[in-house]
This record gives structure tokens, C-alpha cells and sequence, in this order.
């Protein structure tokens, strides 16, 4: 941000500073950062726990825009709420959100990036020794580079897990000191795997001021889920949630799409889910999601059934419940849960390039199942495995650049 507009925007919040600037807790020590967003929408909002920010209950997720014009589209219809990833695109969706707002005043924004961390052992859900502070902070470093901001919002450790990663000493150290030296204004955590342990270890820090888990109606042992949600909650954690189209389809061929007001309906259900990031795609998508989440939140009996809740219809879908009991079953103990949310998001969502990039990160060989004879691995939410594996593999042939949206 510019001298010029950063000056003004310090005397802007020391004048009209919103009242959720005075809540308890949302006193933070970031060096030289404003008190707080001044911003207005006029969409359904919802104060994100101890940063005391009262965000639209719909954010946006831009990793599936490919256009800044759109992003701005969503910002003229009341999102104030984005975040990208560091290592989406290569860093490049970065720079599209950064252009896509370049001209729009930055108290208005609420911006957030996920900072990968080095090395990351998805298949036992820690960090490894290669996730430095240095190399974190550098990560940090480049990523507000990118954007051309003096901080970000909010600074997002990703692939948390294990209740050891969240207080893997030198990620934790390095998250707090970002905040801490002005990089960032908040600090959090995104989970995919252990989310329970997860969510209850980053309020245990009492560092971590947000928690992005996966939640949706598909999510198995959702009361455990809830509870573990409701203790964060209590100690200050805000909570946005992600995931909510739980894989967008029912089937690989994509002609049965998850109804989609229905499940971003059943996830703000939970008044302890502040806001839901949407990866919106298209304008139809965003003007679809806005009046719904300004109309009535109450789902009917009819979109009960299009979830298949409370039915005992087997309906996999394309959406991993990360449950993890396949793993053990597996003779080369593949990251299957991983592989999984691989395949969702090239089938469910179209994001070849996130596909490819969650697949790598499982370091399977190029046709992982060829060495069994059969399978007996069984999967909780009724999935072919082998099948799936050997389908979502074939994209380690495809060079990058051709995933590249
Ligand atoms: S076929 Fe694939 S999923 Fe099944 S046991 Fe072998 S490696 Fe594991
Ligand atoms: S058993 Fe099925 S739902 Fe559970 S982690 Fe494995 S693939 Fe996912």
C-alpha cells in the first residue's frame, strides 16, 4: 500500500473506527497495523471471534477465478472476504486477487492467504523439519511481495492436522512473529485431516485467531465436529468454513450436481460458522449465492433430501471424509485420503492444476495400485479406491503447463 493512502487510511480508522474495533479481544500488536477494516456491506454478516470483524457471511475463495474482473464483481456485490493460497498457481492467483483490487481502498478489503509451510508429511498429518521459521517467514515474505501490500489480513497456516503440527514449535513461532512484526493482522490455521484434533489445538495456543476447516453436510461424526467447533469458539477462534459443496457433484461423469443452495444453507445452519469461502467460479454462481444468503437460511424438507440426509441411501460422491481408515488397510500404505481430495478437485471442481499440485504432494509412483494383484481396501464413504487412484493418477503424464488455467 502506498504512504499516501495508508496515511489515510490510519487517520480514517482512528476516526471511524466500527464498532467492532472496540469488542473485547480484537486489541492486537501488529506494528503500525490500523486498528481495524472499515468496510460495509450489505449482506447478512457475522462477527469472526476474537478479531471481533463483522464479516459477510459468504467469502470468497479465488482459486477457481481466472479473471481479476470477476473478482471485482464479487466485491461490488458485497464480499469484503478473499483469500488466496501461496502455492496456487505458483503464485499467481495471488497476483490476480492483488490486481483485481489494486484500485479499491485497502480498509475495505479483508485479505488472506495461506502460506505453505516446506515440508509437509500429509500422510501422518505433521510438518516435517524442512518447514523452517526461516523459510516460513520467506514464504510470508514473498507472498506480500506479490500482492504489493505492507500485510495481509489474514496469514493461514495450511495442512494443519495433528495436534503436534499445530504446535510444531518453528511454524507456530513463525506464524506469531508475522503478526507480531505488522506482516499480517491475524493469524489461523486450514485443515483437511485430524480436523477435531486440529481445530481444538489451534484455541489451545491461545495464538491462532481463526480456524478454516472443511465443513459440510457430508463431514463424517458431525457432532464430534460441532463440539470440537464450539470449544474453539469459546476460547475467541473464529471460524470460517470451506468445503461447504462437499465435492459439487454426486458422480464422476458430473451429472448429478450437490445442491448447491442446500449445502451452503446447511453449513451457516451453524451460527458458530462466521463465514463460508466459496471458490465462485462464474457470475451466475456469485449472483446465486448472494441472494441466497440474503434470503431465508431454513432448509426445506425438499433440499433435506437433496443432501440425503437423515437417509440411508449410499451415495459416495466425490467428496473424501479424510476419515483416514483406509490407510491402514492399504499394502503400500498410500495417502489415500489425499489422493482422494485429488481426485475431488479434478472431477468435483475442475481444478486440474490443484489436482495435480495435491497429488504430488502424496509422492506416489506414477501408477501407485499396478503392484497389487487385488484390493481389500474398504472405504467409509463407499469408494472403488483402486479405481479411483488409478483414474486421478494418470494426470502425473500431463506436463503442468497444460493444467494451468
Ligand atoms: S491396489 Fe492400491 S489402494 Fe489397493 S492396496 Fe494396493 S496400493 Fe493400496
Ligand atoms: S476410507 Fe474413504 S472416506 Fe475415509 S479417508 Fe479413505 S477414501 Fe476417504
Amino acid at each position: 500500500m502506498k504512504n499516501d493512502s495508508r496515511r489515510s487510511f490510519l487517520k480514517k480508522s482512528l476516526i471511524g473506527v466500527s464498532g467492532a474495533a472496540l469488542l473485547p479481544g480484537t486489541i492486537h500488536n501488529a506494528n503500525a497495523i490500523p486498528v481495524t477494516p472499515s468496510y460495509s456491506s450489505d449482506l447478512p454478516t457475522r462477527i469472526l471471534g476474537k478479531t471481533g470483524l463483522n464479516v459477510p457471511i459468504i467469502s470468497m475463495g479465488v482459486e477457481g477465478a481466472s479473471a481479476a474482473g470477476f473478482i471485482k464483481a464479487a466485491y461490488d456485490n458485497g464480499i469484503r472476504m478473499f483469500f488466496s493460497a501461496t502455492y496456487y498457481g505458483e503464485g499467481n492467483n495471488e497476483k490476480l486477487l492483488a490486481d483485481a483490487v489494486r484500485d479499491l481502498p485497502r480498509e475495505t478489503l479483508i485479505i488472506g492467504s495461506a502460506v505453505i509451510p516446506k515440508g509437509v508429511d500429509h500422510r501422518g498429518g505433521i510438518f516435517t523439519g524442512e518447514s523452517t521459521y526461516e523459510a516460513q517467514i520467506k514464504t510470508a515474505e514473498e507472498s506480500l511481495k506479490r500482492f504489493g501490500m505492507d500485510y495481509l489480513d489474514f496469514m493461514l497456516l495450511p495442512y494443519a492436522a495433528k495436534r503436534e503440527s499445530i504446535f510444531f514449535e518453528p511454524l507456530l513461532r513463525a506464524m506469531e512473529d508475522l503478526k507480531k512484526q505488522g506482516k499480517t493482522r491475524y493469524v489461523g490455521i486450514a485443515t483437511h485431516s485430524f480436523q477435531n484434533e486440529a481445530i481444538k489445538a489451534a484455541a489451545d495456543t491461545k495464538i491462532y485467531d481463526v480456524v478454516m476447516p472443511g465443513y459440510n453436510f457430508r463431514n463424517d461424526n458431525i457432532q464430534e465436529m460441532n463440539d470440537a467447533i464450539t470449544y474453539a469458539v469459546k476460547a475467541g477462534v473464529g471460524i470460517i468454513g470451506m468445503k461447504a459443496q462437499a465435492g459439487a457433484y454426486w458422480d464422476q461423469e458430473r451429472t448429478q450436481p450437490v445442491n448447491s443452495d442446500a449445502a451452503l444453507k446447511w453449513v451457516l445452519q451453524n451460527k458458530n460458522v462466521s463465514t463460508v469461502v466459496s471458490g465462485m467460479t462464474n457470475f451466475s454462481e456469485l449472483q446465486k449465492n448472494i441472494a441466497l444468503i440474503k434470503g431465508n437460511l431454513k432448509l426445506t424438507d425438499e433440499e433435506m433430501k437433496d443432501l440425503k440426509l437423515a437417509s440411508n441411501e449410499i451415495a459416495p460422491g466425490l467428496y473424501c471424509r479424510q476419515c483416514r481408515q483406509c490407510m491402514v488397510q492399504c499394502a503400500q500404505k498410500l495417502d489415500i485420503p489425499t489422493i482422494m481430495r485429488s481426485f475431488m478437485y479434478a472431477y468435483g471442481y475442475c481444478n486440474l492444476e490443484h489436482a495435480r499440485y495435491t497429488l504430488d504432494n502424496t509422492c506416489i509412483s506414477s501408477i501407485p495400485c499396478m503392484e497389487c494383484s487385488q484390493c481389500e481396501v474398504t472405504c467409509s464413504a463407499g469408494f472403488d479406491i483402486r479405481s479411483k487412484i488409478m483414474d486421478i493418477s494418470r494426470l502425473r503424464d500431463v506436463p503442468m503447463d497444460f493444467l494451468k488455467a
